[in-house]
C-alpha cells in the first residue's frame, strides 16, 4: 500500500451504513449518542451490555501552529474508534458529548497566564464535575465507563485517576478507566507496538533527539493527518523549543520541534493509540484484566514546584469567587 492509499484508508470514518450493516449481524451492536436519546430509548438500553464513553480534552494553547482543541480532536477520534470496537463485540456504546474542560495548561508550568488559547478550570472543579457526572451515570444503572482523554498534564491525570478510583471503589460492579495512552488497564497491543515502531522508523536522528512532549512532532503529525486545514504551514520552519526556554520571551508555547512532523507519522501514531485503547476496552469486557485496587493518599513529594504553584493559584481563584458569593449573600 503506498502512503496515499494508507492515509486514505486510515482516515476513512466508520459510516452509518457500515454500523447498520454490522448491527444486522450482531443484534444490539450499536453506537448511541447520549445527547440524541429520549427517555423511552434510555429505558430500553440494556445496562449490563452497555459501555459509556466520555471524550475529554481541554482548550489549551498548542503553540502557533496547532489549534487549541488539539487534545479534543485526538480524544474524539479515539472515542469513535473505541465505540465502533465496542459495537463489534456485541455491546452498546453510549457516547457522551465531548467535554472541553480540564486543568493544568502547559503555559501555567512556568506560571505564564493568561496565554492565548488556554481556558482551564481549577483542578478541584474538574474533579468534582467528573465525580458528579459519573455518579449520575452509575445511578442511571451504567457500570462500565471509559474516558478517552487527550490531555496528559500531571494534575489533570491525577484528578482523572482519583475519579476512576472513586467510581471503582464506590460501585462494586463498576469499572471506570481512562484510555488514550495515559492511563487505564495495562494491556499490550502488539499491533500498536508495531505501528509505533513503524512511526519511529520514519524519524530522523535529529527528530528523535528533539522530541519534546507538547504540541511537538507527535501532536503536529496527528493533526496533519486528522485536521490538516487546522495546522498552520509555519510548522515547517518551527525552531526547537525546550523546557529551558519556558521562562523566556522566545518560548512559543510548544516543546520539541514540530517541523519534523508528517501526516504519515500521525496516521501511524493515531492508529497505535486507537489500537491500545481498543485492546484496553476489549480486555475489560472479556474480564481479562482485574479491576484496579484502591489508590493511596497523594504524596506531597510527588508534586513538583511548578504544579504546587498551579494548585496555589487554584486556591486563590476559589477564594476570590467565594468571597464575592458571600459578599452578595448568594446561595
Ligand atoms: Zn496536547
Amino acid at each position: 500500500m503506498n502512503a496515499g492509499t494508507l492515509l486514505a484508508a486510515l482516515r476513512r470514518p466508520l459510516t452509518t451504513a457500515a454500523l447498520v450493516a454490522f448491527g444486522a449481524v450482531a443484534a444490539e451492536a450499536q453506537v448511541f449518542h447520549a445527547r440524541d436519546l429520549n427517555t423511552e430509548q434510555y429505558k430500553r438500553i440494556d445496562r449490563a451490555k452497555t459501555v459509556v464513553i466520555i471524550p475529554l480534552g481541554v482548550l489549551e494553547e498548542h503553540g502557533p501552529y496547532l489549534p487549541a482543541d488539539t487534545d479534543g480532536y485526538i480524544a474524539e477520534h479515539v472515542a469513535r474508534e473505541v465505540a465502533a470496537a465496542v459495537a463489534r463485540k456485541g455491546y452498546t456504546a453510549l457516547m457522551f458529548p465531548f467535554v472541553p474542560l480540564g486543568t493544568d495548561a502547559m503555559n501555567e508550568v512556568p506560571g505564564r497566564r493568561p496565554w492565548p488559547g488556554s481556558f482551564v478550570i481549577r483542578s478541584q472543579t474538574f474533579r468534582a464535575m467528573l465525580m458528579d457526572l459519573v455518579t449520575n451515570i452509575a445511578e442511571a444503572g451504567f457500570r462500565k465507563v471509559f474516558v478517552s482523554n487527550g490531555h496528559g498534564a500531571p494534575t489533570n491525570v491525577r484528578m482523572l485517576t482519583q475519579v476512576c478510583a472513586y467510581f471503582n471503589e464506590t460501585y462494586d460492579d463498576g469499572y471506570m478507566a481512562v484510555l488514550g495512552g495515559f492511563l487505564g488497564p495495562r494491556v499490550q497491543s502488539p499491533e500498536a507496538a508495531k505501528l509505533q515502531q513503524e512511526a519511529a522508523g520514519l524519524l530522523s536522528p535529529e527528530a528523535k533527539r528533539e522530541q519534546g512532549g507538547h504540541a511537538d512532532i507527535d501532536e503536529t503529525s496527528i493533526m496533519l493527518f486528522l485536521q490538516p486545514h487546522l495546522v498552520d504551514p509555519g510548522y515547517l520552519e518551527a525552531p526547537e523549543n525546550t523546557w529551558g526556554m519556558m521562562d523566556s520571551e522566545s518560548w512559543l508555547g510548544y516543546l520539541g520541534t514540530p517541523k519534523y512532523a508528517t501526516a504519515q507519522i500521525g496516521a501511524l501514531r493515531l492508529k497505535a493509540r486507537c489500537e491500545t485503547a481498543v485492546a484496553q476496552v476489549c480486555a475489560v469486557l472479556d474480564g481479562a484484566v482485574p479491576k484496579p485496587g484502591p489508590i493511596p493518599p497523594t504524596s506531597d513529594a510527588s508534586i513538583d514546584a511548578p504544579h504546587k504553584a498551579i494548585l496555589a493559584h487554584d486556591i486563590e481563584l476559589e477564594k476570590k469567587q467565594q468571597e464575592w458569593i458571600a459578599k452578595k449573600g448568594l446561595k
